[in-house]
């Protein structure tokens, strides 16, 4: 039995059998074979070669069709790496004379030749080390493990094990067949984790390097909860999560019970609106069921990342996703359409939208800096909302926006799109709300321009965060200055509260900080009295505002916010949180 710790990215447990995704930084171990296997595992390395050779083969004709001939032929070097025989021939002696797997043997074959690229004079020689290295991944992908593409056509539930697993491709997971996910890399706000969440699937990532001590069909228990990974659990261990996974279920049918009320109340009478963040049209039932006033946060740009085969979604598409969604919602809840916040991370398949490649995505072209890029995307989504408006209540927000340019420029394009309307007579909400995402420095810094003008705000802490701390968000190197209890980001909520209320205008928080418990208090201390959370963070968010008043809360948030360190936040607000719970569930233990 082998135990990891990660980041616990999206709660719950999972008792299953692994599956290793395909990943192009697994690490491979020395094992050993039979030399009556031998043949076999020649067998299995001719056929790796081949289907390696045909995946590049696809990936350099759809390189030269998407981008140009000129990326295509990037490929053909890989050909001939691959195609190499006396690397070849390496491999396959050192399966024959030393008894080793073929994913060793293509391993330290594939490393023994980029090194001596590595040593050679000539830069260029040297340059074309990592290309040899793309092709061992190809190959090793091929040999060792699973195929992505073959998870989603799997028929069995399994805990699925990945060195990194982009949004795309978690986008695109099945969440019946997906019992767990954990991965090597990535951070508690990356949107990896954002859809694990959404998914309710459980989720750690950032375990650091394990995938070298799985293998598929190997026992795992997933504990989303402690961001904890258990590797071949003995029976008594498996039994304690299954009871475990018991309480969890019968906690969960006892609060959907209690929560029929749409409005949490504080003990002092103030009510406080608790909203969703959805990715998925189908995740608005789910959110009426388990209570959200309405959609604080629909991310529409899930529409370009899950399966599109590399075409952009039209209008008609982007209708039908809004019709769903607003049609579940109705005329009494409001949904708020963020438009798409393409870029970074969030980039459909082989395509990008920059000229050229980004070396900081993150700063680059991304959110509302695209839309402005790409205004013939941004007018066919605006469309497709608009004609879905008489289907319930909605508002548009605009992601990223960091100067009053672009808010205008922004809100001109959608009434331009409105007047388009008019002039066709075609039939639209005319009273849209519009307002913006704060996610950055300077916005919070600018906003009382913005206040002057936006109808709402909604506050992104996920990205506020990473651009105040300046740090990447998905980075596990530097998951430790990612911390929600950050006192610069307290301040910046706190500003930001001041100066709308000061302009009346509405606002939440959608970042991930609000679906953390003992971060509810905190916010409606500041001032917050709309929190829109992630589905699966609904029940439990409605509660804890009702065991608080107005005032407890102020008084946590004035203490906080005197705190030096995000640990001595985290660790008072857990602290505050804990002794509520023992006052109102005294059978409670410390579930923060
Ligand atoms: C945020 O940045 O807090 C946010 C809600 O947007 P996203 O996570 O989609 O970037
Ligand atoms: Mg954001």
């Amino acid at each position: 039995m082998k135990y990891y710790h990660g980041i616990p990215v999206s709660p719950g447990v999972a008792i299953g059998l692994v599956t290793v995704l395909a990943n192009n930084r697994v690490s491979v171990r020395r094992r050993m074979i039979e030399p009556s296997q031998v043949p076999s595992e020649l067998q299995r390395l001719d056929d790796a070669f081949e289907r390696a050779q045909s995946s590049i083969v696809k990936s350099r004709d759809e390189a030269s069709e998407q981008i140009g001939e000129q990326y295509g032929r990037i490929f053909d070097a890989h050909l001939m790496f691959l195609q190499d025989p006396s690397l070849r021939r390496m491999i396959e002696n050192a399966i024959t004379n030393e008894h080793v797997s073929a994913e060793y043997a293509a391993a330290t074959a594939f490393d023994y030749y980029a090194q001596r690229l590595r040593s050679l004079p000539d830069a260029t020689y040297a340059e074309r080390a990592s290309d040899v290295a793309d092709v061992k991944d190809c190959l090793l992908s091929e040999l060792t493990l699973v195929a992505r593409d073959e998870v989603a056509e799997s028929e069995n539930r399994s805990i699925l094990a990945a060195s990194f697993l982009a949004p795309s491709e978690a986008s695109k997971l099945d969440a019946e067949k997906t019992l767990a996910i954990i991965t090597e890399n990535g951070g508690r706000g990356s949107h990896t984790a954002i859809v694990a969440s959404a998914l309710g699937i459980p989720t750690v990532v950032g375990l650091g390097p394990f995938l070298s001590d799985v293998y598929d069909n190997c026992l795992a228990i997933v504990d989303g909860d402690k961001g904890q990974l258990i590797l071949d659990p003995t029976l008594e261990v498996v039994e304690e999560y299954q009871r475990k996974l018991d309480a969890l279920k019968e906690d969960r049918r006892r609060r959907l019970q209690m929560s029929r009320k749409l409005y949490a109340t504080t003990t002092d009478g103030v009510d406080v609106a608790v909203e969703a963040n959805i990715e998925f049209p189908y995740e608005a039932k789910k959110c009426v069921e388990y209570g959200a006033v309405g959609i604080g946060l629909y991310r529409t740009e899930f529409l370009y990342l899950t399966d599109t085969n590399g075409v952009l979604p039209d209008e008609e598409t982007h209708f039908k996703a809004y019709r769903e969604v607003l049609s579940t919602m109705g005329h009494d809840r409001l949904t708020v359409i963020r438009t798409f916040d393409l870029g970074a991370d969030k980039i459909p398949e082989g395509r990008s939208f920059a000229r050229e490649k980004e070396p900081n995505p993150f700063m680059g072209l991304r959110s509302v800096r695209l839309s402005l890029r790409r205004t013939d995307m941004f007018r066919e989504q605006l469309r497709a909302i608009l004609r879905a408006s008489v289907y319930g209540k909605c508002a548009v927000m605009f992601p990223l926006v960091t100067t009053i340019r672009e808010w205008r420029q922004a809100k001109m394009i959608f009434h331009d799109v409105c007047e388009e309307f008019v002039e066709k007579n075609a039939p639209f909400d005319s009273n849209i709300p519009l307002g913006i995402m704060v996610e950055t420095p300077a916005a919070v810094v600018m906003l009382d321009q913005f206040a002057r003008e936006v109808d709402f705000f909604s506050i992104g802490t996920n990205d506020l965060l990473q651009y105040t701390q300046a740090v990447d968000r998905s980075n596990k190197e530097v998951n430790s200055l990612y911390a929600q209890e950050s006192p610069a980001l307290l301040r910046l909520i706190r500003r930001t509260i001041e100066v709308a209320n000061t302009y009346g205008r509405p606002t939440a928080v959608c970042g991930q900080m609000a679906s953390v418990p003992a971060n509810v208090p905190l916010l409606l201390g500041l001032g917050l009295r709309a929190l829109s959370v992630s589905p699966e963070s609904i029940l439990e968010t409605k509660e804890i505002c009702e065991w608080f008043s107005i005032q407890e809360c102020e008084t946590i948030a004035r203490q906080a916010l005197m705190m030096e360190t995000a640990d001595d936040v985290r660790a008072y607000l857990r602290e505050s949180l804990n002794r509520k719970r023992s006052e109102v569930v005294p059978s409670s233990s410390d579930a923060t």
